[in-house]
């Protein structure tokens, strides 16, 4: 799903026969402990469902997952990404705690891998202290196993080969590769939110930072289009079924722009904005009430764009007195399209989409104030406004696996 380089792994000449994962922050969490490691490992089973593997062994500070020689690694390793939760994954090998059988093990299941490389570094470590050999030992025999048997020399700060072992108590893993996880919290540990989620390339973000602090997410889109499935299938549905592979599960919520459009004549060109954001706020805050969700995140920036200034942004916030969480509130536009890249939301949002913002004027006050937005929104009756605009809401469900389909009969 995200290009990250699990290639790396065509080159072993074995089957890795399970997979060591390490736990983010969870070791933090003290009495909560068990709840986030039970969590964490009910995320897990509910992404690899797909994908036959052996199961989850719990280890003091991660799982191994156990795979058959007939799963498929690179499908469950580009999964593994996506699991709040996990801090870094390893293929390995289960071997016994007997130096000789890993020297070897190691010589055998890493072949090309030592055909490809010149400088090497064994990293030992030892979970069971008690193990008869200090880790700095068994570096140095399995170290001397290898550069016997192979052209490599030893290079501790610039290996091109890693050589890692780690003692466990009743058994020995070995592997070569370590792969980045998603980092932060499991999902369904922090509470439920609603993401206010736009096509652009900032709320998407937003919706993976914040459940990567272990919240559950819904998404509320206002679309411009003529149906909700004319904006499921122009970008949303890929959108979100792409941020539903970091969640758990969640709803969707669809509402069209039109309600607003039709009244925004009444406003100056220059304040639409910040009022249709209002308008957004006032049915986040309603759905929020009606769904049991702690709060509103949203993809705004400091500064980004004249709404996202310190005085738009309050006005934008005040029709709620719920949080509204603004994870990226202080990430320049690079920061954010570097982590959309890495976490793959990036080439879905440049794709073409018909925004909102083609309702608004470009160029929006930069200051207002929230008692300048009431007086403006008593040239309109808001209440039918809002009902209008909800009683065309579309609610979608999605787990782990994206978006339910549109029931037959949606308007087309
Ligand atoms: P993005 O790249 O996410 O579109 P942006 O920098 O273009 O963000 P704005 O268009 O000003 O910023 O939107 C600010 C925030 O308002 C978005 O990050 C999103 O949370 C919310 N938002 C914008 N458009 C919509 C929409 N059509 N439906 C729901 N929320 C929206
Ligand atoms: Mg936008």
């Amino acid at each position: 799903m995200i290009d990250k380089n699990f290639d790396l792994t065509s080159d072993y000449n074995s089957n890795p026969d399970t997979i060591l994962i390490r736990f983010g922050e969870l070791y933090l969490k003290k009495g909560n402990r068990p709840l986030f490691i039970e969590q964490l490992k009910k995320n897990i089973v509910a992404r690899l469902a797909k994908f036959e593997h052996g199961g989850l062994q719990k280890l003091r500070n991660g799982f191994l997952l156990n795979l058959y020689p007939q799963s498929n690694l690179k499908a469950i390793l580009n999964h593994l990404q996506t699991v709040s939760g996990i801090a870094w994954f390893a293929p390995a090998w289960k071997l016994p705690r007997n130096l000789e059988t890993i020297s070897d093990a190691a010589l055998k299941a890493g072949a090309s891998l030592i055909e490809k490389s010149k400088k090497f570094a064994v990293c030992c470590s030892r979970a069971d202290k008690e193990f008869s050999k200090k880790s700095v030992q068994c570096n140095t025999e399995i170290g001397a196993v290898i550069d016997e048997a192979t052209d490599l020399t030893v290079d501790l700060e610039e290996p091109d080969l890693e050589v890692h072992v780690r003692i466990l108590h009743k058994q020995a893993l070995l592997f070569f590769h370590k792969f980045d996880g998603f980092r932060g919290l499991p999902v369904e540990t922090s509470g439920s939110v609603l993401t206010l989620l736009s096509g652009g390339i900032d709320s998407p973000v937003a919706a993976l930072r914040i459940l990567s602090r272990g919240c559950r997410t819904d998404f509320l889109h206002f679309y411009n289009y003529s149906s909700p499935r004319a904006a499921l299938e122009n970008k949303i549905r890929e959108l979100v079924n792409h941020l539903a592979g970091f969640g758990t599960r969640g709803k969707l919520y669809l509402v069209p722009d039109l309600p607003f459009e039709l009244v925004s004549r009444k406003f100056p060109d220059n304040f639409k904005m910040v009022l249709f954001r209002r308008h957004v706020t006032r049915l986040a805050d309603k759905i929020c009430r009606q769904n049991n969700l702690g709060a509103i995140v949203t993809g705004e920036s400091l500064g980004q764009v004249a709404s996202q200034t310190l005085e738009n942004l309050t006005t934008i916030s005040a029709p709620t007195k719920r949080p509204v969480l603004r994870p990226l509130i202080g990430m320049d536009k690079e920061e954010i399209i570097n982590y959309a890249r890495s976490w793959g939301s990036y080439d879905i949002s440049i794709d073409d989409y018909k925004d909102c913002c083609s309702i608004l004027a470009r160029h929006p006050r930069t200051k207002t104030s929230a008692a300048e937005a009431s007086k403006l929104e008593k040239n309109i009756e808001l209440d039918v406004l809002d009902n209008e605009a909800l009683s065309q809401l579309t609610t979608l469900s999605y787990d782990v696996n994206g978006l339910e389909p549109l029931p037959a009969g949606e308007k087309a």
